[in-house]
């Protein structure tokens, strides 16, 4: 049996997309390859939002030259939105590629590498328009316990800085039946944490004309038994409405979590980047939040340096930092998008400048996530529990996982207390915010769950240590490769 490697890079959506690919592989007969071995087959899945996006691809291709002419039956696949861009210059760059395929033809992988093998020559197949939505696709997920569902794909929105409509193509949304269809499906496989999945999840419905659509979505989740945990990525200010707050607040499964860019404080520059929202509107959403939801914790994106951005302008991002108190950031230094608007503008902001703010903004929000974090010692939280090693210090051994609110929590286990299994639940106290995460030194009980016998059965042995998921922009750990600003899917 041939064995295979998926190698992601970027946003949440190519973490989805890659589970997409597993799944096509392994239904074509291809295994995993063990951890460190050399895989027959090793597929890229690209993102192009980073500057030197096409650097990096091209260095771990000419690494992989010289392992290929060892082994001639090994093949390589690029795809995603590098390959979508580049389409077959890939193959000019690099010979040794077999495949490229892009970001609207996942499902072709299999039948690609075969037509490579059988006709000793590269195959190059992009289309300009989706094929299939890839959630119809066989999957294979990374947790047992938490899954992500995309509800569309694509993006309407022209953001100056990003290039995602131009890679993904307008936005396309999954009828609420076939998303709903899904998630029951995923629970009935002991799964109890879906994050709902589009690159601007409050524009859902545009294509079928209903837009309250997410917000209906949101209820509906509601009403599945033995769904625990509902979360999404990635709202837009410009169409976040009252409905998705109220349907936030009065469901309960719904998470207290909502991770909103901003990308900028200045009406000037917001303008410039075409958000189609001011910051008064951005803090009036985070204000509305807060009331329906005291405790709920909200993230961002923020990109410093974009064309034309003065010091006047960067004092407004700071200002707005200080206002919203967001519980984490991703935070960007602008970069040159080959294939954006951004690209060809003028006053383009010198890097030692660039550096300068972002090292600002960056002290100013751990100061404020610390602040908030400190709010929360002395408070019982339940929590996701994580596979892998919590914190450790010299004294305490810690497990770790996601608080309601997605933050971050390391947990003390008491003497000759059986460790919870990934996917179950546990019940802890707060007794220290640290800037970036929680400590929980007071253990109070476990619920075990059916995620967490899903895990178990997935280990095909009884509980063992736990370990780090994969999930959503985090309050504290970084998720696989932060995309540069924007296209944090939204
Ligand atoms: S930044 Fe987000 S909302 Fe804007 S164009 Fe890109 S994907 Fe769409």
């Amino acid at each position: 049996m041939r064995t295979y490697e998926v190698r992601t890079y970027g946003c949440q959506m190519n973490v989805h997309d890659s589970e997409r690919l597993r799944g096509l592989l392994e239904d074509a007969g291809y295994v995993r390859a063990p951890e460190g071995d050399q895989a027959d087959v090793v597929v890229f899945n690209t993102c192009a939002v980073r500057e030197n996006a096409d650097n990096k691809l091209y260095g771990n291709l000419g690494h992989l030259a010289p392992v290929k002419a060892k082994n001639p039956g090994m093949q390589i696949a690029v795809g995603g939105c590098l390959a979508q861009k580049d389409k077959a210059s890939i193959t000019k760059k690099a010979p040794w590629v077999d495949v490229v395929f892009g970001t609207h033809n996942i499902g072709s992988l299999p039948v690609l590498l075969e037509r490579a093998r059988v006709q000793k020559e590269s195959q190059v197949e992009i289309l300009e328009s989706l094929e299939v939505f890839p959630s119809t696709l066989p999957t294979r997920r990374e947790s047992p316990y938490s899954a992500w569902v995309s509800i569309s794909v694509g993006c309407n929105n022209t953001c100056t800085f990003c290039i995602v409509p131009a890679l993904r193509g307008r936005e396309k949304d999954r009828r609420p039946g076939d998303v709903l269809a899904e998630v029951e499906a995923l629970v009935a496989e002991g799964v109890l944490e879906v994050t709902l999945l589009g690159q601007n999840v409050n524009s859902y419905g545009v294509e079928f004309g209903d837009r309250y659509a997410f917000g209906k979505l949101l209820r509906a989740c509601g009403t599945i038994d033995g769904l625990e945990r509902v979360r999404f990525t990635s709202p837009h200010p410009r169409d976040f409405t009252a409905d998705v707050i109220e349907a936030m607040a009065e469901t309960p499964n719904v998470m207290p979590s909502l991770h909103m860019p901003l990308q900028s404080g200045s009406d000037r520059i917001l303008k410039s980047m075409r958000r189609s929202y001011r910051r008064d509107r951005y803090l009036k959403i985070i204000e509305d939040v807060r009331t329906a939801m005291p405790d709920a914790a909200i993230t961002t994106d923020i990109i410093v340096g974009f064309p034309g951005e003065t010091e006047e302008d960067f004092q407004g991002t700071l200002d707005v930092v200080r206002q919203a108190r967001f519980a984490g950031a991703f935070t960007f230094q602008y970069s040159k998008r080959p294939g954006t608007p951004a690209e060809s503008m003028e006053e383009q902001v010198p890097r030692h400048v660039v550096q300068d703010r972002y090292e600002r903004l960056v002290a100013l929000q751990d100061e404020m996530a610390w602040e908030e974090n400190k709010k929360i010692v002395g408070r019982s939280l339940e929590v996701l529990v994580a596979e892998g090693e919590g914190r450790k210090d010299a004294a305490t051994h810690r497990l770790s996982g996601r608080a309601r609110d997605n933050r971050l929590v390391h947990f003390a286990l008491p003497e000759g207390v059986e460790a919870p299994r990934p996917g179950d639940l546990a019940t802890v106290e707060v007794t220290y915010g640290a800037p970036h995460h929680l400590v929980a030194d007071v253990f109070g009980s476990v619920r075990r769950t059916r995620a967490g016998d899903a895990w178990e059965a997935a280990q095909g042995q009884p509980a063992s240590t736990p370990g780090v998921m994969l999930g959503m922009p985090t309050i504290g750990a970084q998720p696989l490769e932060p995309a540069v600003g924007g296209c944090q899917v939204g």
